[in-house]
Parts: C-alpha cells; sequence; structure tokens
C-alpha cells in the first residue's frame, strides 16, 4: 500500500492512522464530503432514525436512567449529536447519554467543540473517552445499550478485537451498529466510474484543499481493503452477535446488512444475545 502497511509493525500502523486523524481533524467536514460526494450527511440522519435512540416503550428504571449509547470512533461528534437530537426531539427522552469515544485527541476535541454548542455537555448527557476501540477496558461489561460506530472501524488494526469488546460491552439485548464506506458498489459500471473517482481525484482534491495528499490516498486504500458486506456480516456472527432477519438455523434472511446509495456505504448490525 502507500504507507507500506504490509512491511511495518501492526503498532506502527496504530500510530500512522492516528496521525492521519491529526492531520484532517480541523477540515474533517470537508474530508467527508469529498469522500462520500456530500451524501454522508444524509447517510448518518438514516443511520441514527434507523436506530431510533432514546427511551420509547420503557421500563421505570429506563425512564430514569435513558439509554446508555457508545458511540465509538465519534472524534466529530456528528453521531452523538444526531443520537441526542433524535431522542429529545423524536422520542421526548432527555435522559439518554452517550459517551463519545475515539482514538485521536485531536478528533475528540472537534468533537467536544462541536457539543459545546449544543445544551447536551451542558445537561452531563455526554462524556468523552479517549480509547482504541479494541481494549475498552475503561468500560464495564453488559453497560451498554446501543454501540455505534461510523466511518471508523475500517480504520482498526484488529476488526475483530473491536467486535469481541462491543460484544463484551453490551447489554444482553443491545445493539451494534456500524456504517462504513463498502468496499464495491452493487452495479459494475458504476463501480468503474466511483473507483476512478476516488482514486484520481479524491488524492488530488486532498492535495489542492488539505496540502496532505498521503492522508486522503490512505482513506481511500483503507476502503479498498475493507471486507464486502457478507464477510464483515459474518465477522459480526462470529463475535456472537445474531444479526436482524436471521433464522433460528443461523441462516440469514435478508443478509444483516442495509446498502445505502448503491452500495457506497452500508450498515450493518447485529444484537448481542
Ligand atoms: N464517527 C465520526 C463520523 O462519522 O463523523 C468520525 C469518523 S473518522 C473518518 C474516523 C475516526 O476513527 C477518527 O476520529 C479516528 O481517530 C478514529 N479511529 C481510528 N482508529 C481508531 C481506533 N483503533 N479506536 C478508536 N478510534 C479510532
Amino acid at each position: 500500500t502507500h504507507f507500506g502497511f504490509e512491511t511495518i509493525s501492526e503498532s506502527m500502523k496504530a500510530s500512522k492512522v492516528a496521525g492521519v486523524f491529526s492531520s484532517v481533524a480541523s477540515n474533517y467536514d470537508a474530508m467527508n464530503d469529498f469522500m462520500s460526494l456530500g451524501i454522508h450527511r444524509l447517510w448518518k440522519d438514516h443511520f441514527v432514525r434507523s436506530l431510533n435512540p432514546g427511551v420509547q416503550y420503557a421500563s421505570l428504571q429506563e425512564q430514569q436512567e435513558g439509554q446508555r449509547i457508545l458511540d465509538i470512533a465519534g472524534g466529530s461528534g456528528d453521531i452523538a449529536i444526531r443520537m441526542l437530537d433524535h431522542a429529545t426531539n423524536i422520542n421526548r427522552d432527555n435522559k439518554t447519554h452517550v459517551i463519545v469515544s475515539d482514538i485521536n485527541p485531536d478528533m475528540l476535541a472537534e468533537g467536544r467543540k462541536r457539543l459545546s454548542t449544543t445544551s447536551y455537555q451542558a445537561d452531563g448527557r455526554v462524556d468523552y473517552l479517549e480509547a482504541n476501540a479494541e481494549d475498552l477496558s475503561a468500560v464495564k461489561s453488559s453497560s451498554i445499550d446501543l454501540y455505534t460506530v461510523a466511518f471508523g472501524i475500517r480504520n482498526f488494526t484488529h476488526k475483530d478485537k473491536a467486535l469481541e469488546e462491543a460484544f463484551r460491552v453490551l447489554k444482553p439485548g443491545g445493539v451494534f451498529a456500524c456504517l462504513e464506506f463498502a468496499p464495491q458498489l452493487s452495479n459494475p459500471l458504476f463501480n468503474a466510474v466511483y473507483k476512478r473517482w476516488s482514486f484520481s481525484a479524491i488524492p488530488l482534491i486532498g492535495q489542492i484543499v488539505a496540502a496532505d495528499r498521503d492522508s486522503y490516498q490512505y482513506l481511500v486504500e483503507s476502503i479498498e481493503r475493507f471486507p464486502s458486506q457478507p464477510e464483515f456480516a459474518q465477522m459480526i456472527k462470529d463475535a456472537g452477535f445474531l444479526i436482524p432477519g436471521q433464522k433460528p438455523d443461523g441462516t440469514s434472511i435478508e443478509g444483516g446488512w442495509e446498502d445505502l446509495s448503491m452500495g457506497i456505504a452500508a450498515i450493518h448490525k447485529g444484537v448481542k444475545p
């Protein structure tokens, strides 16, 4: 690959990824817009709506405590704000709480800055945790109702470890939900056009807009290396999750994921039994 990841140690890979996100933290919105042709905002809206955060038909205890959401790789604050907006405005829930967790302090600082413009921070409905998704020892087992990760997991060195940790921290009945770019579009013609766009234009735009070709090149390559939708669904199952639409014999009805924009991105979900 561009950074020669195959030949350097795994720990170096993690620090390289951290460097990429430190360098893009301040112009993060522009980067996401280029990577997704601006559609990431709609995907995030759809992702959050599909999870319907906030307590609706709750026991008294749940009503008192609200939902506990852990947003992993959530440094931009984008998902946390949407979750809390949805819980508050749609479900009239003022208790649901989000822990925004990220490996990168610069990204967390960006999220904190954004969330400080809302009332959620002052209301104590958000906390921040600097942590590697592969080691969430700061989070108690079976303590989380909803684990989200948006555009983060493809950067993790050991995705299986991150899935194991997601399984551990979720309560039984808790939901794992992932929004991520996918390596192949469903239509081969669109796939060819999109690949051309992403491999040639995105690094160039990164160079022009952010004077940072390498980071953007890395991001394009990380999408290419990410498992296909069926492969990733299998990894989620291997971690112990049931996937929505799964029959009792373990075979899947719907595949367990939802393609967005012809498969440029996909949502995967799993439930801890
Ligand atoms: N979820 C946010 C969103 O959708 O706007 C941010 C996505 S950003 C493309 C990817 C994030 O993953 C960065 O903030 C980066 O620091 C974080 N990240 C990368 N490797 C990580 C790891 N091993 N553990 C936790 N976070 C990680």
